[in-house]
């Protein structure tokens, strides 16, 4: 929904530099397979972008599918002082 005459350049820094700072603030959260569990899951993204949003894949089971398990760090940790 943006603009994209004048003041490109300077929006897309500002992007750039809001991405960076939510990354530094923001903990990566791990993604497992629904399935079987396995943390080796990746976005295909090869071809089936244009049919689908998003859809991860698992190397271990085989599962397909955008539903992936989201398990943020600082929860693991949260788990692990208790
Ligand atoms: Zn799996």
């Amino acid at each position: 929904m943006t603009s994209k005459k004048g003041g490109e350049n300077v929006s897309r820094l500002r992007t750039l530099r809001e991405i960076l700072g939510s990354l530094k603030r923001r903990k990566p959260t791990e993604k497992y397979c629904p399935k079987c569990g396995n943390p080796h899951i990746h976005l295909s993204s090869k071809f089936d972008v244009w049919i689908l949003p998003e859809q991860y894949v698992c190397d271990k089971c085989g599962y397909k599918g955008s539903v992936v398990l989201e398990v943020e760090e600082n929860r693991v940790e949260n788990k692990r002082n208790q």
